[in-house]
């Protein structure tokens, strides 16, 4: 049978209601054959599941999502095969998780203005390691009752722009590409589909982006298409996860979308 991967699964460390363990327990239950972390600006989840990775025997691929702005506009980066032991790459991401911490009371102190009063423990009660972002806040906010969906949390407050939102200090889009180069990373753009701003991938491709995320859960049939034929156009390598949070987002999506393991032996050979 033809071996797949999930390119793109959070943990606990960042706002995945798995562990490591469950991630890569699940992973096995599944039948997938590799998946790569990609915790959001932290790398903590990363050993424990390639300690996980050799118990279950699933492949682990060390990697990274970093958050980065362009023009005002939040982008995602991801890094493949990252040599996530560099101690001044963890250096940096130490701030940026310090910077996510202050952001929260930011948005709790926004909320109170609206009327909602939720204690920021309450937050980071969910959080308790790595880096802390909207997703435990829409949960915290759940959990307390101030909201009837998570989803609701974002479209009310806390999404893009919203009353509630505060934008985090992060990498431009070009600094994060450059991190990833710089700890023999492989640059990816995340969910471009997602983030709506085509416009901006061929300037990524002269800063040394190499790949982008064709296949992904909020990326439609037309969407990957689409993709696909910018990934061809730019000779970029082609990814694709299901961006799974466990219970985070409702329903657990490791698994609904896939890549062949072949995309996985191209990202090595690019690596090397
Ligand atoms: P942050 O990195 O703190 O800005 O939070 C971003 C996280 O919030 C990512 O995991 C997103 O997938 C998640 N997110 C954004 N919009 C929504 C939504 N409408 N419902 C659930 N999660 C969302
Ligand atoms: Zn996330
Ligand atoms: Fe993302
Ligand atoms: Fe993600």
């Amino acid at each position: 049978m033809q071996k797949k991967a999930d390119l793109h699964v959070h943990t606990t460390f960042s706002d995945s209601t798995f562990s490591p363990e469950e991630v890569i327990q699940y992973a096995s239950k599944i039948g997938l054959d590799c998946i790569a972390i990609c915790d959001h600006d932290v790398i903590d989840g990363i050993k424990p599941s390639l300690e996980a990775g050799e118990k279950y025997g699933v492949e682990i691929i060390p990697a990274i999502e970093l958050t980065a702005e362009k023009q005002g506009s939040e982008i995602h980066m991801l890094g493949y095969y990252i040599n996530w032991q560099d101690s001044a790459f963890q250096q940096k991401l130490a701030r940026l998780c310090d910077q996510r911490v202050k952001r929260i009371y930011d948005m709790v102190d926004k909320l109170k203005t609206r009327g909602v009063n939720l204690d920021a423990q309450e937050v980071f009660k969910l959080s308790s390691k790595g880096s802390v972002g909207r997703l435990h806040l829409a949960r915290a906010l759940y959990k307390k009752g101030f909201i009837k969906t998570v989803d609701e949390a974002f479209k009310r407050y806390i999404g893009n722009g919203k009353s509630c939102y505060v934008g985090k200090i992060s990498l431009t889009s070009e600094e994060a590409i450059d991190e990833i180069i710089k700890v023999k990373g492989i640059p990816v753009l995340a969910h471009p589909g997602v983030m709506g701003k085509d416009e901006f991938i061929s300037s990524y491709v002269k800063h040394g982006l190499r790949g982008i995320e064709v296949y992904h859960t909020d990326h439609p049939p037309a969407t990957a298409r689409r993709y696909e034929e910018i990934a061809k156009r730019y000779s970029l390598l082609i990814t694709g996860g299901s961006d799974c949070h466990g219970l985070g987002k409702g329903r657990v999506l490791m698994g609904t979308t896939t890549v062949p393991y072949e995309l996985v032996e191209a990202l090595k050979d690019a690596q090397r």
